[in-house]
Formats: structure tokens, C-alpha cells, sequence
């Protein structure tokens, strides 16, 4: 067979630029070394956030959590967060994109070293950005509210690797992905050691119970999620009281409403866990409501 030259119909579009190590190139040759430890050993962190109107939302936010994620492996990022910014805004002017709603992936990998694990052993950090557009999830799910279930594999242990890093090993998130769409769930549940829920693969949980909102503590084991904060802040706003709450599976099945937050995700409603319908199997009013605030909040900001 020849591997080299197969046709792939995920490949990205030719004419996408990426922004790399300081210069925007076409697709195809934006190129990483088979020796960069982030292809090696998921050695890098990185950010998925998105544009909308052309202004980066929670901007700040993300390039700080990008800083948090590489200080605690120990890499030092080779620019400043301002760099950073300006790097996206570049990417989003050379697409096209300016002005425009996107979707903007930021990775910082460990950089070409040795065939060893030691991060002394790499020298230069790579940087670089895509800027594209994405759906997560098809627009229906959006009216109807998705089934959900919770899967076998566990959320990595904090004390293993803690979630709140959002590094280049995602390995853990795709585990429960697959389990997940092998039951034909487009989103699953992970919960942790303990038995607690966590989250999801790439979204935060939310649950309404006698008209309050929990969502699972940052001890749980999760990525603080940038449209976590947003959604708590908007119900907040509306007087809702928010609880950061420890859920079992049980807890779940017995609330009126659920509903997922995430950069690519936005808000959408869950109305189904593990085949227990949830309220009405429709999605709740308190949803849709925080639905709508969200949608209003990423035009204004
Ligand atoms: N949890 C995980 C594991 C994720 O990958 C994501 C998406 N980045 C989220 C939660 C949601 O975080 P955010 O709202 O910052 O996108």
C-alpha cells in the first residue's frame, strides 16, 4: 500500500494557514518533528477556545490556563501571553477569519529532544496555533437535549495526572469516548476514583435539583472550564444559587434538568443518562434559559 499518499477526507483544507513557531504556513507544511516530545510522549498543553464576531472569547482566561497547564509539567512557554494573543489574532487575519465567528486551537509542545522522557533532554518548546471553523455536535441535539451514559473508565486520578492540566494526552478522554459512542452517545460521563462524577470527555456537567444548579468541585478531578465559570456566573446573575457539589450516578438520575458546557460545546441539554430519562426528557426551562443567556453573553463580551 502506499502509505504515503492515501486519500484522507479528514485532512485539513490546503488552504488553511497555521500559524507556527513565529510564521504562517500553508496546512500541509506546517510540520512537526516525529522527535517532538508532544507526539512522543502527549508532552505539551494546549487550548481549544473560540472567536465569535472575531474577538477571542475569555481570552485572558485561556492564556492563563495554558500558563497554569505548563507550569505545573514544567514547560516554559518560549513567548508571552500578549505574544500569544497576538498570534491567535494573526491566524484568525490570515484565514479570513477576522471579524467572523472560529473555532482557535492552541498547543505548546515539549519540542525535539531525545528518544527519553527527561524534558532536559528538548531544547525548544513549538507554538502553534489553527484557526478554524468546528461542530461539535449536530444542530438538532441543540432543540432535543442528548443522551448521555456514564462509562467504565475512570477520570485519571488527580495525584496520577490531574485534570486540571489540559495537556496533549488526552488519552483518558478518548477511552471514554469511545465507550461512549460505542453506545451511540455523542458525549459520556466519566466518574472518578471515588466514584464521584467528574465530567465529561471534553465538556463540564451541570444538574438542576429543586431549582439549584451543582456541578461537580474542582477536587472531583476536572478541567476548570472557562464555560463553567461563564455559565455559573450568568445563573448567579439570574439569583440561582450554584453548589460545587459532590454527585454519585444516582444523584444524576434524579435531578429535573441537565446540561453540558465547553468551548466547542457551548450549552447543551442532556435528556437522558444511562437510559433514565431526565425532568420530561425534554430540555428544562432553567436550561434553555442559561442557553440563551450564554448565546447573548458571547455576543456582547
Ligand atoms: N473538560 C474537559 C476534559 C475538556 O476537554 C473541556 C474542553 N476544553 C472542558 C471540560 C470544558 O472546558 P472549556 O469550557 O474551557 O472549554
Amino acid at each position: 500500500m502506499d502509505l504515503r499518499n492515501r486519500k484522507n477526507e479528514f485532512a485539513p483544507r490546503p488552504d488553511l494557514k497555521i500559524w507556527l513557531d513565529g510564521e504562517l504556513v500553508p496546512a500541509g507544511e506546517a510540520k512537526i518533528s516525529v522527535f517532538d516530545h508532544g507526539l512522543l510522549y502527549g508532552d505539551g498543553v494546549f487550548e481549544g477556545i473560540r472567536s465569535y464576531n472575531g474577538k477571542i472569547f475569555r481570552c485572558e482566561q485561556h492564556v492563563r490556563r495554558l500558563y497554569d497547564s505548563a507550569r505545573a509539567i514544567r514547560l516554559v512557554i518560549p513567548m508571552t501571553p500578549d505574544e500569544i494573543t497576538k498570534a491567535m489574532y494573526d491566524t484568525l487575519a490570515g484565514n479570513g477569519l477576522a471579524g467572523k465567528d472560529a473555532y482557535i486551537r492552541l498547543v505548546v509542545t515539549r519540542g525535539v529532544g531525545t528518544l527519553g522522557l527527561s524534558i532536559l533532554k528538548t531544547a525548544c518548546p513549538s507554538v502553534f496555533v489553527i484557526a478554524d471553523q468546528i461542530e461539535l455536535y449536530p444542530p438538532a441535539l441543540y432543540e432535543t437535549g442528548m443522551a448521555v451514559i456514564t462509562v467504565p473508565t475512570m477520570r485519571s486520578h488527580p495525584a496520577a495526572l490531574s485534570p486540571r492540566i489540559k495537556s496533549l494526552n488526552y488519552l483518558n478522554n478518548i477511552l471514554a469516548k469511545i465507550e461512549g459512542q460505542d453506545a451511540n452517545a455523542p458525549e459520556a460521563i466519566m466518574l472518578n476514583h471515588l466514584g464521584f462524577v467528574a465530567e465529561c470527555t471534553g465538556d463540564n456537567i451541570f444538574v438542576i435539583r429543586d431549582g439549584k444548579l451543582q456541578t461537580p468541585p474542582t477536587s472531583a478531578g476536572i478541567l476548570e472550564g472557562v464555560t463553567r465559570d461563564a455559565v455559573i456566573e450568568l445563573a448567579r446573575k439570574r439569583g440561582m444559587t450554584v453548589e460545587e457539589k459532590d454527585l454519585v450516578r444516582h444523584d444524576l438520575y434524579v435531578v429535573q434538568e441537565c446540561f453540558l458546557t465547553g468551548t466547542a460545546a457551548e450549552v447543551i441539554a442532556v435528556t437522558s443518562i444511562d437510559g433514565r430519562p431526565i425532568g420530561d426528557g425534554k430540555p428544562g426551562p432553567i436550561t434553555k434559559q442559561l442557553m440563551s443567556d450564554f448565546h447573548a453573553l458571547i455576543r456582547a463580551e
